[in-house]
């Protein structure tokens, strides 16, 4: 882990960096543009292609989508145990997306018009699963699952199949039970591309969800116009912000937690305590040992890790504000105080106990959040993105005699005497 104290000569340089602005490389806006343009003119040949290319999978039309026999054999194989936890995780993120769906409202405006917002669920979204490095379960959950609770018709889900033309077992599950109406078995850029603009078999999305990596990200922001999105959620991040009242043992763990997502992710400590830091640090030597996958976490510790000694939590949350972490562990004193003043962060976190793996399976916010800096202009999956919202105005005459003189004021400025004429007609109706 690499470490930085305020005294030293390149912490300015250093903290100047972690002001990141999400924007592609041209390599990878080029790669990206590439397959969309071969998805848009080849359709699902295009789309078997780079499957074969990138996941040594040959796809046909009769193996493109997930069948019933698959997913009937998924519901057996998996154990009950899994099944109970994925109906934990479920109920709470109903829970959660029922509270934060918006609802239809009206009120009369000064001039007597009635106006208001009326909400409807999309009828048909697109939700990424990423499978590369891990089959995301969880993820079905925390996309899926919130379509799900809103009310949307067809889910369809998008996520790699192994070499052998398999998806997990576990995820499939969890797709079904979180509402997944069809799923291909296509990953990457590729499968954002025939979501949003459709293929010979897959009907396209209005909008698409989900989180992935840089390739899956960059599809979508291309997309952007095609399909409407949730937000940019790529590798995985953490920033751990600390003072003398954490518990060391748990600050380790969680960042050999965020560790575990891999050689892409970003794992972040702020402390203004060297003592703390320390301690940290003897932790993360102890609990290394225990973990199944210790080389591939050291890895990402010795090249993609840090640690900052800041003068005082101040900067340390100035920092956090510029760096806009995806997750952010919260762990002072004064938790509110500091709390307050947290503006960017995707997912806050906040005291010894709330350890970040509970929002990543179970708590019930949605655990596809913004990464790579877009934070400071994105949040993450809500409910009310899976849904449609429509502005109603409904006007009697006395209304309309009330509105015209001033929409005549704005006819005339903008010169558009059919606009005022169209307002002055119904005013005037005997
Ligand atoms: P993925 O499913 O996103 O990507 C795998 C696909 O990438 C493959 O199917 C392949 O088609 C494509 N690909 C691989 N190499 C390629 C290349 N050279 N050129 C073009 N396409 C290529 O799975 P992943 O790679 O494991 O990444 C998942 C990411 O999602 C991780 O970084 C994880 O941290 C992130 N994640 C983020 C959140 C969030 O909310 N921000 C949540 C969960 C996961």
């Amino acid at each position: 882990m690499k470490v930085i104290r305020y005294q030293d000569a390149e912490y300015a340089e250093f903290v100047q960096q972690l002001d990141r602005q999400a924007i592609p490389s041209t390599d990878l806006y080029e790669t990206v543009a590439a397959i969309v343009d071969a998805v848009k003119q080849g359709g699902n040949k295009a789309v078997y292609e780079y499957t074969e290319k990138f996941d040594k999978l040959a796809l046909t039309d009769e193996t493109l989508f997930v069948s019933d026999a698959e997913l009937a054999e998924a519901q057996e194989l998996v154990v009950d145990s899994v099944k109970e936890a994925i109906a934990a995780s479920k109920k709470n993120v109903h829970a959660f997306a029922h509270r934060s769906m918006r609802q239809d409202w009206n009120y009369t405006n000064t001039e007597g018009a009635e106006v208001g917002e009326r909400f409807v669920p999309y009828d048909r979204v697109g939700v990424y699963v990423p499978g590369g490095k891990a089959p995301l379960v969880s993820t079905a959950l925390m996309t899926a699952a919130i379509g799900q609770a809103v009310g949307v018709t067809n889910i369809i889900a998008a996520t790699p199949a192994g070499a052998n033309g398999k998806v997990n077992p576990s995820l499939l599950y969890a797709l079904k039970e979180s509402g997944a109406t069809q799923i291909i078995k296509v990953g990457g850029a590729q499968a954002i591309a025939a979501m949003a603009l459709g293929t010979e078999t897959v009907e396209p999305v209005e909008k698409i969800f989900g989180p992935g990596n840089s390739f899956v990200v960059e599809a979508k922001r291309q997309l952007v116009g095609a399909v409407s999105i949730d937000l940019l959620p790529g590798p995985s991040e953490v920033l751990i912000i600390a003072d003398d009242s954490a518990n060391p043992a748990f600050v380790a763990a969680d960042l050999l937690a965020q560790a575990e997502h891999g050689g892409d992710s970003v794992v972040g400590f702020a402390t203004t305590s060297m003592e703390l830091l320390a301690k940290v640090e003897i932790e993360i030597e102890r609990q290394i040992k225990t973990l199944s996958r210790s080389a591939y976490i050291r890895k990402v510790l010795d090249v993609g890790t840090f640690a900052l000694v800041v003068e005082n939590l101040e900067e340390a949350i100035r920092i956090c504000n510029v760096f806009a972490p995806e997750h952010l562990s919260l762990i002072a004193d004064d938790e509110d105080h500091w709390l307050d003043k947290v503006k960017t962060a995707g997912a806050i976190y906040v005291g010894n106990f709330a350890a970040v793996a509970v929002g990543d399976f179970l708590a019930g916010p949605s655990h596809t959040l913004p990464t790579g800096g877009s934070g400071k202009s994105f949040s993450g999956i809500r409910a009310d993105q899976f849904q449609r919202r429509t502005s109603i105005v409904r006007m009697d005459q006395a209304s309309v005699q009330k509105s015209e003189k001033y929409v005549a004021e704005f006819a005339r400025v903008e010169g558009l005497d059919a606009h005022g004429a169209s307002v002055s007609i119904r005013a005037n109706a005997e």
